[in-house]
């Protein structure tokens, strides 16, 4: 749970997608969250997240659960209609989710076959905005839809391949719908974390020499962990952003800021 305790998110209500295990980023967005009073849900993709998810979830005193394999036609609208029946309204989703092909997180770009390509896009972006499609009816009075993101979709880092590139489609897609939501103030944001040691991570070949150039090359000196993702996360979602919409918010310990880094 994390330390920073208030009521910036008391009378909230929020969706969390993409919770595997307490090493996930969505994990340390929730906690963070349900430490500032939000009330939550929780997706998970299949029914062995599902059994890790619960006792993650009741400690945040949530039993709200809705299984929600993004691949399948229909399952993020028949998500939202479940989560309608317990919840009249939504103030926030976070959509922590991605996927693709581990054989294709290594080697050359350019090996990225079509079947993985479409997978990949459909996970790690598209699926974003059909949250933002089916959260929008639960929204009457506004809300904040948040993704992750990596820098990965800005600029080349080893092995991410495919992912960059999904990545960057998921950017656009928060710079697209904050346009299409402004009108009915939802806002929708990406957040661009730098390198953790999580499940999907883990998916990407060399993943370790990325975290370690990143933490030695980043101006805090180190990489960030996921209650720091957290509690910038609950700002994107709280209405401590409310002038903030189509804004990729970087957590990498200003990692990004840097072109060449200073001599070890
Ligand atoms: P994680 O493995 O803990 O979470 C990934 C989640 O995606 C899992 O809960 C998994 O069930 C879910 N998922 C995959 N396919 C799905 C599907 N078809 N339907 C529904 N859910 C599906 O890893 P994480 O690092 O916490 O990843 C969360 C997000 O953060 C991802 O978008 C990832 O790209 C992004 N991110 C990760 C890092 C990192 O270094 N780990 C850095 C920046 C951004």
């Amino acid at each position: 749970m994390s330390k920073i305790t208030g009521n910036l998110l008391a009378g909230k209500r929020g969706l969390i997608m993409g919770v595997a295990n307490e090493r996930s980023i969505a994990w340390g967005i929730a906690a963070a969250a349900a430490a500032q009073g939000a009330e939550l849900a929780f997706s998970y993709q299949m029914e062995g997240f599902g059994k890790r998810l619960r006792p993650l979830a009741e400690t945040v005193n949530s039993d709200l659960l809705i299984e929600c394999d993004v691949a399948h036609e229909g399952a993020v609208a028949s998500c939202f209609e479940t989560l309608a029946k317990s919840w009249s309204s939504l103030d926030f989703v976070v959509h922590a989710l991605a996927f693709s092909d581990k054989d294709e997180l290594k080697g050359p770009y350019m090996d990225t076959g079509r079947r993985n390509f479409i997978d990949t896009m459909m996970v790690s972006a598209f699926s974003f905005t059909e949250t933002a499609q089916a959260a929008r009816s639960m929204m009457p009075d506004g809300g904040a839809l948040l993704t992750l993101s990596y820098i990965g979709a800005q600029r080349i880092a080893p092995n991410y391949n495919v992912m960059g590139v999904a990545k960057a489609a998921l950017e656009s897609s928060v710079r697209y719908l904050a346009v299409d939501l402004g009108g009915e103030n939802i806002r929708v944001n990406g957040l661009s974390a730098g390198p953790m040691k999580t499940l999907a991570g883990a998916a990407i070949t060399g993943a370790r020499h990325i975290f370690r150039h990143s933490e030695e090359s980043a101006p805090l000196n180190r990489n960030p962990d996921i209650h720091e993702v957290g509690t910038a996360g609950t700002y994107l979602i709280s209405d401590l952003s409310s002038g903030v919409t189509g804004e990729i918010h970087f957590v990498d310990g200003g990692f990004n800021t840097v072109a060449v880094p200073r001599e070890l």
